[in-house]
């Protein structure tokens, strides 16, 4: 089947942001610089300081709003560790 292509840029930055995502969860890096379990968004003091509702966010699967919540997740630990 013939490919799509008016829509290629948009489609590339996607697969970028998807692998973006991907990297992060299987990182045993937290982007705090601690280590984490490869599998979870976030290390333990990290996803601990979250109120709940956001750490419930980072259950959802990529693609399916795990970006927008890890995005807001690391926007507000970054607000609240200065
Ligand atoms: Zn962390």
């Amino acid at each position: 089947m013939k490919k799509e292509l008016s829509r290629r840029g948009a489609e590339t930055q996607k697969v970028k942001d998807f692998f973006f995502y991907v990297g992060e969860l299987e990182s045993e890096e937290c982007f705090c610089g601690r280590n984490k379990q490869s599998g979870k968004a976030l290390c333990f003091k990290c996803f601990r300081d979250l109120p709940f509702d956001m750490r419930n966010g980072l259950y959802q699967q990529i693609g399916n709003g795990f970006e927008a919540a890890y995005d807001a997740a690391v926007k507000y630990l970054e607000a609240v560790n200065g």
